[in-house]
């Protein structure tokens, strides 16, 4: 995709690009506009585990059949940990979930109430510095695209009323955990992930139905203390679950003191 304004790193962190909650751009989207859809081809969209799981559970899939199908797992020079991206069609390079053009009463997306965080946000990007100061602050952007005509319409809106009115807020609450993850010190050091760590990270961030079957199929349960409640809500609840796996993670990656091992199991 070409940007009008662009969306390089400079861009971004330009004062004049960004903005509070508070801050107002002028955007609208809706099916009448000759661009609808247009931003749901050859696009790279980031999945967090949390729209992984919003999709999955979607589609009445389990995440293995879900990330075989739907995604790509691609590794760049200098990545730190696994990611996984919607995976476009052959030949036309639609997303998978988009309606068909053609189809009568067309909406557009077909995971629409489910749909990941990025498609949520668009136009808007977020950026957060690494470690916040009172000068340096989570913001958003405006990204502009030659394709979307939405940044036409004279209808401002502010960050805080665009992200309400596509339902982020949840999102945003349920990717906590794996952003903070993700921003943790142990990646500033040297210390690349061994393959059957990112293969854990993986598993435990993606791969939520396997990461159920490793916790209650294997001899996790023997070395762990956790109680009989939450030992119940894993087995149902995948937020719990995605809970749990970050929890995991930071033990067995980071060193963290976040689970209790068994007595006579250290
Ligand atoms: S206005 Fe922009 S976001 Fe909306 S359908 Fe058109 S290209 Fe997509
Ligand atoms: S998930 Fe939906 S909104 Fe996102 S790119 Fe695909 S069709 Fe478009």
């Amino acid at each position: 995709m070409t940007c009008e304004a662009g969306v390089s790193p400079q861009t971004i962190l330009s004062a004049g690009n960004r903005m509070a909650l508070d801050d107002c751009f002028s955007f609208a989207c809706n099916p009448a506009l000759d661009c609808f859809g247009r931003c749901c081809r050859d696009v790279a969209i980031v999945l967090t585990p949390y729209d992984v799981l919003r999709l999955k559970r979607a589609l009445g899939i389990d995440s293995t059949e879900f990330l075989e199908k739907y995604t790509l797992s691609p590794q760049a020079p200098g990545q730190k940990f696994p990611i996984v991206m919607l995976r476009m069609r052959e030949g036309d390079k639609l997303c998978p979930f988009l309606s068909a053009a053609e189809t009568p009463g067309c909406q557009g997306c077909s995971v629409y109430a489910h749909r990941p965080w990025a498609c949520r946000m668009y136009p808007l990007g977020a950026a957060e510095p690494k470690t916040p100061t009172p000068a340096d602050q989570p913001f958003h952007f405006v990204i502009r695209e030659n394709l979307c005509h939405g940044h036409d319409r004279n209808e401002p809106v502010s960050v805080r009323q665009w992200m309400e009115s596509q339902g982020a807020e949840t999102f945003e609450m349920m990717g906590a955990g794996f952003k903070e993850l993700t921003l943790h010190d142990f990646w500033d050091g040297d210390r690349p992930l061994t393959q059957p760590q990112a293969a854990m990270f993986y598993m435990a961030c993606y791969d939520l139905d396997r990461f159920r079957r490793f916790v209650f199929e294997t001899r996790f349960l023997q070395l762990f203390e956790l109680d009989e409640a939450r030992i119940e809500a894993l087995r149902a609840d995948d937020e719990e679950l995605l809970e749990f796996a970050i929890q995991w993670l930071r033990f067995a990656i980071f060193g963290e003191r976040s689970m209790k091992m068994r007595r006579g199991r250290q």
